[in-house]
């Protein structure tokens, strides 16, 4: 049986950061991956998602704001064939430079599935390895639509899988996924008709975010459904769908898109021949450091079920490495304060507490909200009038700074820097002492009264 220093199961965002990491302290890693090179963000996630996001934001700036700048441009051809092709190129060229990282910190690859065979013993492609430190990183997958027809919806996978523009879509379910494709999708001129279970999408994020999303989702003309749930899918003589809700209603279109969130991949890795443990939702369970509850295996990314975000599988199995191959016992991630950014149109920042969860968690007398909502200067010309809104949640008399949210025009570049300041504790005196860079949006955050 061949030994290593480390094995690490799943070569996306989690295990490869890992693997390069103990490769460079000199570790004798060996990578398994059963699929291709990057995992869930450089193949079917973040990064075709960016660039669907980019495309579709262009053709809004020309089709919808551009003449109020004196530009008369009409769009005269979108190939969306031939953007998914150099999209699928451009991941190509990705899966080279993550090869070129791995080998250049000798890291040993195994493309095929493993499985455990005990604890320390993994199979792949009829082999056995052995190491006293092994990774799982193996991600998830998108989860199904458990009705009749549901079959007939395709998920994110599939979203990434068209290569023919859909004219009308029906998009299923309310968090990041729905939220983000329904705007590309409407961005490129599909007819979208976005329906959810409740009176609004993204419920656990700061309610101010989809407020204002709804609006101005239904000023671009998307169809919003609200306590809308699914019951049945058909397909129709034609080719098309139709979905057939609890409350008699029907929304039809070329394609019927489902993203309800994911599940883990750990059903078939032969967890169930270890004492790893998991969660009654498949997850693996796991300690501060990342340590399951068998020694020497650990867990790192979308397969804890913690926050399901590339930086963060990046950042634990990193920290995991620095920890395990160059000594730094108390090394480990801390998951407060990870700010994210939703690529919705336009997009939306939050770190920290909602005001909801700021009011449950210290009391109504102890949260102060700050709030700015303004129209950019990017629309200053134009009888459209898209809103940018922000929030700061601040804690007791010193207005520590607990939650940050903003929807609205260049929110996703803006929050980065306002994350570093948080996590080291900003004030909103702090904030105010801050001289602010004018004209911009990302002034109203440091000049809120
Ligand atoms: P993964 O990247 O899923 O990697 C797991 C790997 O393990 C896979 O390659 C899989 O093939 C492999 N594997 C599984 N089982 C085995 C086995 N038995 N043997 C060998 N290999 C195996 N996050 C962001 O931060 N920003 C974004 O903009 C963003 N956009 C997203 C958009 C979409 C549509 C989706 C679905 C996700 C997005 N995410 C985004 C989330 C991000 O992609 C994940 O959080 C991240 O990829 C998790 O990394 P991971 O290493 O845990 O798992
Ligand atoms: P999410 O967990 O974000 O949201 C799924 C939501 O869909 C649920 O909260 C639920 O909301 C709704 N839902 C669940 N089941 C059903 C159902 N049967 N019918 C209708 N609606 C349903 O999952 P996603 O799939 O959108 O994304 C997965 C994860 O990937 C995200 O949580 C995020 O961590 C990551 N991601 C990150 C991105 C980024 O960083 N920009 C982009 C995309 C994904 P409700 O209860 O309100 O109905």
């Amino acid at each position: 049986m061949k030994e290593y220093d480390y094995i690490v199961v799943g070569g996306g965002s989690g295990g490869i950061a890992s693997a390069n990491r103990a490769g460079m302290y000199g570790a004798k890693v060996l990578l398994i991956e059963g699929n291709k090179i990057g995992g869930t963000c450089v193949n079917v996630g973040c990064v075709p998602k960016k660039v669907m996001w980019q495309a579709s934001s262009m053709l809004e700036m020309i089709e919808r704001d551009a003449s109020s700048y004196g530009i008369q441009a009409d769009v005269e051809k979108f190939d969306f064939k031939q953007l998914v092709e150099r999209r699928e190129k451009y991941i190509d060229f990705l899966h080279g430079a993550y090869d070129r990282g791995l080998d250049s910190n000798h890291v040993e690859r195994i493309a095929g599935y493993a499985t455990f065979k005990s604890d320390h013993v993994i199979s792949v492609n009829g082999e056995e390895y052995t190491a006293p430190h092994i990774l799982i990183a193996t991600g998830g997958r998108p989860s199904q639509m458990q009705i009749p027809g549901g079959e007939f919806a395709i998920d994110s996978n599939g979203f990434f899988e068209l290569t023919e523009q859909p004219k009308a879509v029906v998009v299923l379910g309310a968090g990041y996924i729905a939220a983000e494709l329904s705007g590309v999708l409407q961005g490129m001129g599909t007819q979208v008709s976005w329906a959810f279970r409740y009176d609004r999408p993204l419920r656990t994020f700061d309610s101010m975010l989809a407020d204002n999303l709804m609006e101005i989702y239904r000023d671009n003309q998307m169809k919003l459904y609200d306590h809308h749930v699914a019951k049945e899918i058909k397909q129709n003589a034609d080719g098309t769908y139709t979905v057939y809700f609890e409350n008699g209603n029907t929304l039809s279109g070329d394609q019927v898109l489902f993203a309800g969130g994911r599940l883990p991949n750990t059903d078939k890795i032969g967890l169930e021949n270890t004492s790893v443990t998991l969660n009654e939702k498949g997850f693996v369970i796991v300690d501060k450091f990342q340590n399951t509850t068998s020694e020497g295996v650990y867990a790192v990314g979308d397969v804890i079920g913690k926050i399901d975000l590339t930086p963060v599988a990046i950042a634990a199995g990193r920290r995991l490495s620095e920890r395990i191959f160059n000594g730094k016992s108390e090394e480990f991630l801390d998951y407060e304060n990870v700010p994210t950014v939703i690529f919705t149109h336009p997009t939306m920042a939050t770190i920290g507490l909602t005001e909801a969860a700021a009011i449950e968690r210290h009391g109504k007398e102890q949260i102060k909200v700050y709030r700015s909502r303004f129209t950019p200067m990017y629309f200053a010309l134009s009888d459209y009038r898209q809103k940018c809104e922000m929030k700061l949640v601040c804690l007791g008399e010193e207005e520590k700074i607990i939650g940050l949210h903003a929807i609205g025009i260049g929110t996703d570049e803006m929050l980065q820097g306002f994350a570093v300041a948080i996590k080291m504790g900003a004030t909103k005196k702090d904030f105010d002492d801050t001289v602010a860079i004018h004209p911009t949006g990302s002034e109203e955050l440091v000049t809120m009264r």
